[in-house]
């Protein structure tokens, strides 16, 4: 099996970088396969009782959210601290996302 730890930074990194990426205004296709990708990667995501627990949770009244770069970086923001919160991780201040993952920090 993977190391579920392993799996899961280099995920975050992937999944917050196509945020990053992501259109300020994309158009509605972008923003329908956007929202397939996510749906299928919860169900591909080979750490099984972390898939079946991000597909609770997105069916939960937390749908991505994909009309723009901002909403879509916050939604997925919050995705990664609820599986924060589920670990006893400390919890990220969703208002950083974009210095995190795309200008970077600033001092
Ligand atoms: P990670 O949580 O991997 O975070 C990496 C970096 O991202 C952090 O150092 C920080 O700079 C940044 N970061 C942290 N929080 C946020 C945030 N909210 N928004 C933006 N950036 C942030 N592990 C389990 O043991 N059980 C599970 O059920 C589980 N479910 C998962 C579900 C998914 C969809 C994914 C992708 C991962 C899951 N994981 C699960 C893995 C877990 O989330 C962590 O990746 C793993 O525990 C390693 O944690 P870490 O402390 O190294 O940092």
């Amino acid at each position: 099996p993977p190391d579920v730890a392993q799996l899961g930074r280099s995920s975050w990194t992937l999944l917050h970088s196509i945020t990053a990426q992501y259109p300020e205004n994309p158009s509605p296709e972008k923003q329908a396969e956007t929202s397939t990708f996510m749906r299928t990667f919860a169900k591909l995501y080979p750490c099984w009782h972390c898939a079946g627990d991000f597909q609770d949770w997105m069916q939960n009244g937390n749908a991505p959210r994909v009309s723009s770069r901002e909403e879509f970086g916050r939604w997925m923001c919050e995705a990664h601290n609820a599986v924060n919160v589920k670990l006893g991780k400390s919890v990220f201040d969703c208002g950083r996302w974009e210095e995190r993952w795309r200008t970077g920090w600033k001092d």
